[in-house]
């Protein structure tokens, strides 16, 4: 056979078998084994090694566009020399993805501007590299959402959905107030996910506090039983980020 002849039909079955990246390159691939004197499985690895790591590629893009995580907010740009020893030690834990398989739940908790959005948002994008599943979503956001499936008489179809991935991070649980319906469901997301998948938490609040969220006392003993079950628990008892390098800034000025 040509190789003309090849190509127009070794192309419609690199299509059918979904293998875009092989077809792409296998011609000029070709070439350069020829060129190469490479061996017949040297090519061939060659090929699928490209087609596997495009694969791998988009595999991790589409989670990390699913997950609707702040790109910014990366392990890379956090400084974790600021943070306590031990919290520092259980993040080295925490990013290697093996709590997600024990469905344990990360819970951040801290003063505002202490850095619990962005360690728990770096956390989820190691989580994401690996090839994890995770939703970010603000708290408010997420009330909203499961109100209005609610609404719409399809809350377990949307409690299922976010069952499919490995962790919800649910940022600023308790810092808006909220109603006893709005509490409701977000008790009804955690009391689903509870032994089914973890969740990642962010608070201003200590759970001495959280009757506020959840109104009566025996929801929220409820609530928190159910989150602290199997979890990690991040203090961040740190002062504000922000504030301290706006008092770097000034500091600067001055001299
Ligand atoms: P919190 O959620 O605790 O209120 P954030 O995570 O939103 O705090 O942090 C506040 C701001 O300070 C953000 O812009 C964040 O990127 C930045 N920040 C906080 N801690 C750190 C850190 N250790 N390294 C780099 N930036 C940080
Ligand atoms: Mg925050």
């Amino acid at each position: 056979m040509m190789n003309a002849d090849i190509h127009t039909r070794l192309d419609p079955f690199l299509r059918e078998m979904r293998l875009p990246t092989m077809r792409a390159i296998y011609r000029e691939d070709a070439d350069t084994a020829r060129r190469e004197s490479s061996t017949y499985e040297e090519y061939l690895f060659g090929l699928v090694e490209s087609e596997r790591q495009t694969r791998h590629d988009n595999r991790i893009q589409r989670l990390l566009k699913q997950s609707r995580l702040p790109l910014e907010k990366t392990l890379e740009t956090f400084d974790r020399g600021r943070l306590p020893q031990k919290v520092n030690m259980q993040v080295g834990t925490l990013v290697d993805g093996a709590f997600l398989e024990r469905r344990e739940n990360i819970l951040a908790f801290g003063n505002p501007g202490s850095g619990k959005t962005h360690l728990l948002c770096g956390i989820a994008h190691e989580l994401i590299k690996a090839g994890r599943s995770v939703y970010f979503t603000s708290c408010q956001l997420l009330v909203q959402e499961l109100l209005a499936a609610k609404v719409a008489l399809v809350l377990p179809q949307k409690l299922k959905r976010l069952a499919q991935y490995d962790a919800v991070l649910i940022d600023d649980i308790g810092y808006v107030q909220q109603n006893r319906e709005e509490m409701e469901v977000l008790f009804t997301l955690l009391a689903y996910r509870y032994e089914r998948g973890s969740v990642m938490i962010t608070s201003n609040l200590p759970f001495s506090k959280w009757e506020t969220i959840f109104k009566d006392p025996m929801t929220t003993a409820a609530a928190i039983d159910r989150l602290v079950h199997h979890s990690v628990i991040l203090e961040l008892n740190l002062p504000s980020y922000r504030l301290e390098q706006s008092k770097k800034q000034t500091t600067k000025r001055e001299k």
